[in-house]
């Protein structure tokens, strides 16, 4: 017994109608233990209440799988994961998948490294590195049948971090927020030259908070040109 109550997550998982057993349930306790306890000395969250570490970073990492099926063995990238989100409760709750955690910060990515041993999670690494680099390195370009990123950069310079990751007919899953309509139309251009099209946008209440949530998914229609991701830092200062 963990000492937290779960109420609410569990509450939360079956409105989403996302199955789960009380290991599963277990690994988020485990997971909020070590966050709190490396957020003391590391800035790895402002989230620490722990009803909020359930709805804003388990729940809401979860909200995309009302839409889109994350239950089959399919490789996977979060872009940006930071300390873990949304990477980390997808693998929790969709065992099957395949997940690369990738960020620019290494000691994120060494805190993450020791959650994926304490959790005891397979199928999952972390990767180092910018992903305008990554994204040029063959081991990961166009390898990813969906990818996924929250909070790191507008639609429009983060498409040109994330599209090049994904396998031609794959999907990449953006969280964006209630407000980002303007955002999103203006990425139109981008995510074309990138090789994608906006297929779906997708308005989900956050349970628990009266948060809504907007989920855009951009299919890839055809390959990224070699050119992008430009040079590290461009896709940010001069967006597409
Ligand atoms: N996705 C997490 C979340 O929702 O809690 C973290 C969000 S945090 C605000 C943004 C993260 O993106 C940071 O950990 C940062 O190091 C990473 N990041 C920013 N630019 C990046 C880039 N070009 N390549 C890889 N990671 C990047």
């Amino acid at each position: 017994m963990s000492g937290y109550n779960n109420d609410l997550l569990k509450a939360a998982l079956n409105k989403l109608s996302i199955e789960y057993d009380d290991k599963a349930i277990e690994k988020v306790d485990i997971f909020y233990k070590m966050l709190i306890e490396k957020n003391k000395v590391m800035n790895l969250t402002s989230i620490t209440d722990h009803d909020d570490f359930i709805t804003k970073h388990i729940i809401d990492s979860l909200l995309p799988a009302c839409h889109i099926s994350f239950n089959d063995r399919q490789a996977v990238i979060d872009v940006g994961t930071g300390a873990g989100f949304p990477g980390i409760p997808l693998k929790i709750f969709f065992p099957d998948l395949n997940i690369t955690l990738l960020d620019s910060l290494n000691k994120r990515l060494l805190f993450l490294n020791d959650v994926i041993k304490e959790l005891d999670l397979n199928d999952i690494k972390t990767v180092h590195g910018r992903a305008e680099d990554i994204a040029k390195n063959p081991e990961y370009r166009e390898k990813y049948d969906t990818g996924v990123s929250r909070a790191v950069a507008g639609m429009s310079s983060l498409s040109e971090l994330c599209i090049p990751f994904i396998k031609k007919d794959g999907k990449f899953v953006f969280y964006k927020s209630k407000e980002s309509d303007n955002e999103i139309n203006e990425s139109v251009k981008a995510v074309e030259i990138l090789g994608g099209k906006i297929q779906d946008i997708f308005n989900v209440d956050l349970y628990g908070t009266d948060i809504v949530r907007k989920i855009v998914v951009v299919k890839k229609t055809k390959n990224t040109p070699n050119k992008y991701p430009r040079k590290a830092g461009t896709p940010l200062r001069d967006p597409l």
